[in-house]
């Protein structure tokens, strides 16, 4: 089975507004089995989406489409797609109340122009939407099978994934098997030269490298028609040479975030960490404070962008700082060992750099980047020059931060 994915919304079209809806969707059918033929983004405009929609059911035999389920006058999904697919619209009574309810909990009184959102295409099945008043629709034309669902991501993520289990993965005919790896400290093309000669030879599993800053991810898809075993098989082979080949960037084969992973392990081994931060400000600290359960392991932080703080709060020599520059591993390594005594932590983790654009020097490029790690029984610092802008060169030193304790705590599992 085929499927085309269409992201709905004029904002969309523009600058400041990404369509992240298609990539869950994809990502997710892919993981099915499923083949995503295309992914379209379209402004909202009635003619120009039932027009689509027709094309597309004509192609494919599923579509997705997410955004334009709103109330409000340029929410044109509903009847983009009853036009396409020539069916009417039906008000449902019922639908009116549960509406009228979400509003009630809240404290507050149905805006009338919510009642639109009760109208339903005629022999459409009607998708609960837990954190919002747009329902989904599924309709099942024979033919094409079509899927509504709103465009915020939050209502459109669980709503989807009830329909595809429900619904899509019983059409799906292949049996699909996964693995995939997130690689540290690495570039793409650095990873890619040292597994093209493992992967090229297999054309399946497929094969996908992706690249964020900091972070390599590589991942393995297998389908078969036949058995599950034989995709299992063959790609559990090129996992394991890939595995065999990079182990020495490898942070996780788990789908979970870096700093995810690095409050596992600081947990497992009963160590806290606490950072000091110039450049990123505040950004690492901030990467860990997104884990549940953070607290744990992590301190604290301080943020010491000017000279002045890193002497009054982290100790950082004044020498040092006229002789080195602020910018410099020997800054960075009392930073670190600065913010360890001051919090008592195991692990001192510190950040100094030029993010750019402005600050660099003839012997300082724009884009260097000190960090350092500082434990009782070991000093571990790294400087990368980093490519990209402002904000990139932050992310990406968190990155490199996370990557430089995995590191740390890998030299204590080989002691
Ligand atoms: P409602 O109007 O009830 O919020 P809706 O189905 O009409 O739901 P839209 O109005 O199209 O949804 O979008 C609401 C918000 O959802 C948008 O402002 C945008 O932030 C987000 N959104 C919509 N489509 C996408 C998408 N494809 N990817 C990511 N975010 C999206
Ligand atoms: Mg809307």
């Amino acid at each position: 089975m085929r499927a085309i994915v269409i992201a709905v919304g004029s904002e969309m079209l523009e600058m400041n507004r990404q369509d992240t809806n298609t990539l869950y969707i994809t990502q997710k059918l892919m993981e099915k089995g499923l083949l995503v033929d295309m992914k379209i983004i379209i402004g909202d405009d009635m003619q120009n989406l039932a027009w689509l929609v027709k094309q597309a059911c004509k192609r494919t035999q599923l579509v997705v489409l997410t955004g334009g389920l709103g109330p409000t006058e340029d929410d044109i999904t509903r009847e983009a797609v009853a036009t396409a697919l020539k069916k009417e619209l039906e008000f449902r009574e019922e639908m009116v109340a549960q509406i009228e309810e979400r509003f009630r909990k809240r404290g507050l009184e149905m805006p009338e122009i919510n009642t639109r959102q009760a109208f339903i295409i005629k022999g459409s099945e009607v998708i609960p939407n837990p954190r919002g008043t747009a329902p989904g629709l599924f309709i099942d034309d024979e033919q094409c099978r079509v899927l509504l669902l709103p465009g915020p991501p939050a209502e459109m993520k669980p709503m989807f994934d009830s329909v595809l289990e429900e619904k899509i993965s019983p059409l799906c005919n292949y049996h699909i098997y996964t693995r995939s790896f997130k690689f540290g400290g690495v570039t793409e093309s650095g990873v890619d030269s040292l597994i093209a000669e493992l992967y090229t030879k297999y054309k399946n599993p497929k094969t996908t490298i992706l690249s964020s800053p900091g972070i390599i991810e590589v991942h393995l898809l297998g389908r078969s028609r036949k058995a599950m075993d034989e995709t299992r098989i063959l790609t559990d082979e090129l996992a394991e040479k890939i595995k065999e080949r990079m182990k020495d960037a490898l942070i996780t084969e788990k789908d979970i975030s870096f700093e995810q992973y690095i409050v596992e392990e600081l947990k497992t081994r009963n160590l806290t960490l606490s950072v000091a931060e110039s450049c990123t400000g505040g950004g690492l600290g901030n990467r860990i404070t997104n884990v549940p359960g953070s607290s744990d392991v992590f301190l604290g932080g301080v943020i010491a962008y000017s000279n002045q703080l890193k002497m009054k709060l982290l100790g950082v020599n004044e020498n040092t700082l006229i002789k080195h520059g602020a910018v410099s591993k020997e800054t960075a390594k009392e930073m670190a060992n600065g913010v360890r005594q001051l919090t008592g932590a195991n692990i001192g983790v510190a950040v100094t750099g030029i993010a750019g654009p402005g600050g660099a020097t003839a012997k300082k490029p724009k884009g260097l980047v000190f960090m350092h790690l500082s434990a009782e029984d070991m000093d571990m610092g790294i400087y990368q020059i980093f490519p990209g802008a402002r904000e990139m060169v932050k992310t990406r030193t968190v990155n490199y931060s996370l990557n430089l304790i995995r590191e740390y705590l890998w030299t204590l599992d080989k002691a």
